[in-house]
């Protein structure tokens, strides 16, 4: 909504995120996430973190997100939010915010937020950051800054929103930090419900399909072994998968190796495949261009394994080992399996 003036703009206020839940009706682990960096938003703002929830059964997912930072949970009841229907979701929220203005709107850029939040943002004709790897607050102007990676992440553009409110921005999982849960925190629920206006000439979802990514999890990853081109095929990610099943870990790959059918799609870490904030991300023979190190750069310890040492990854590893992948990973399985290390991991 463009701004008509300064005390319109005033009228803006506190700094929302929109939840989202597991299909066991859980909040999604991204909320709290987005919870993080809107606590640290509003506290720079002075101003309140409302946390947006449409659900079935939503009083223990309010406490939960209170725990993890909202002041105040906007919590809309109806049994129509079991499945996914954006435009009746669309037009809650939109309905919602022209009520209650407020001043910054972050959602997940998960699949429901990729279809979600642009559609919302249209309906609010206001502008949105797709993606973003930071977010602050403007010193001088009080305006939100919106850091993403653009041309192809060769560079990283800070984007404002001008006059248009609300400044809305989407966020990857396992981008921003969540904060601890506090069970001493307090908050308020504000329970609303779907209006007969939200319903008009919405579709009506008669089957849907559960997302499946297949046996790989690497969000949640705590161990990621990574191959990239010099894995020269699919054997190559067979000898990766021996060392992952060993630490219990996960098989991720470069762009590189997807491309060339070496590894499926889901396994892919980077800027147009998945986020990951591994404990420890063992690349090995890739070279680490940016729009792979976009999705991996959090990740606690990182060895990288390669030939050349003067690559981008080997310079940013913790670790880097130089040396042929096919010397040094056969050598860590022997030296594994002589100290009889093998948790069995399950994921390739
Ligand atoms: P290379 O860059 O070719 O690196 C191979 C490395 O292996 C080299 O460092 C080499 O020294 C080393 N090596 C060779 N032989 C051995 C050996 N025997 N032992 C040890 N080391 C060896 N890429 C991603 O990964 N994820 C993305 O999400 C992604 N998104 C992209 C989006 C856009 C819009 C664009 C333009 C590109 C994207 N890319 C992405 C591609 C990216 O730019 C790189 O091309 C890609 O990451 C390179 O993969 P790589 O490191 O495996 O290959």
């Amino acid at each position: 909504m463009k701004l008509q003036s300064e005390q319109d703009r005033l009228n803006y206020r506190n700094v929302w995120i929109l939840a989202e839940f597991t299909p066991e009706g859980n909040v999604h682990g991204v909320s709290f996430e987005l919870l993080g960096a809107a606590r640290a938003l509003a506290d720079d703002l002075g101003c309140e973190v409302w946390a947006v929830a449409l659900g079935c059964g939503l009083a223990p997912a309010a406490a939960a997100l209170i725990r993890h930072g909202a002041d105040k949970v906007v919590a809309v009841e109806d049994e129509r939010f079991r499945g996914f229907n954006d435009e009746l979701e669309c037009n809650v929220l939109e309905r919602l915010v022209r009520r209650f203005k407020p001043e910054i709107l972050l959602g997940a850029a998960t699949s429901k937020g990729r279809a979600l939040i642009p559609r919302l943002a249209s309906k609010l004709h206001t502008g949105l950051t797709a993606d973003c790897t930071g977010l602050a607050i403007d010193p001088q102007t009080c305006e939100l800054l919106q850091t993403r990676p653009a041309f192809g992440g060769n560079i990283m553009a800070t984007i404002r929103s001008g006059g248009f409110r609300p400044q809305m921005a989407t966020v990857r999982p396992k981008v921003m930090k969540a904060l601890e849960a506090d069970p001493g925190r307090t908050g308020s629920i504000l329970w609303e419900a779907v209006d007969a206006a939200d319903l008009v000439n919405i579709k009506q979802i008669i089957e849907s399909v559960v997302e499946s990514q297949g046996t790989v999890n690497l969000s949640d990853a705590r161990i990621i072994v990574s191959g990239g081109r010099a894995m020269k095929g699919p054997e190559g990610f067979r000898l990766l998968d021996q060392l992952a099943r060993r630490l219990g870990g996960a098989v991720g790959a470069s762009r590189a190796a997807v491309d060339n059918g070496w590894i499926a799609y889901p396994h892919q870490v980077g800027q147009t495949g998945q986020t990951v904030q591994a404990d420890l991300y063992i690349a090995c023979g890739i070279s680490g261009q940016i729009q792979h190190l976009i999705g991996m750069q959090s990740c606690k310890t990182i060895v990288a394994i390669d030939t050349d040492d003067t690559t981008p990854m080997m310079q940013m590893a913790d670790i880097a080992v130089k040396g042929d992948l096919y010397e040094v990973i056969p050598a860590v399985i022997r030296e594994l399996d002589r100290m009889g290390i093998d948790k069995g991991g399950t994921e390739k």
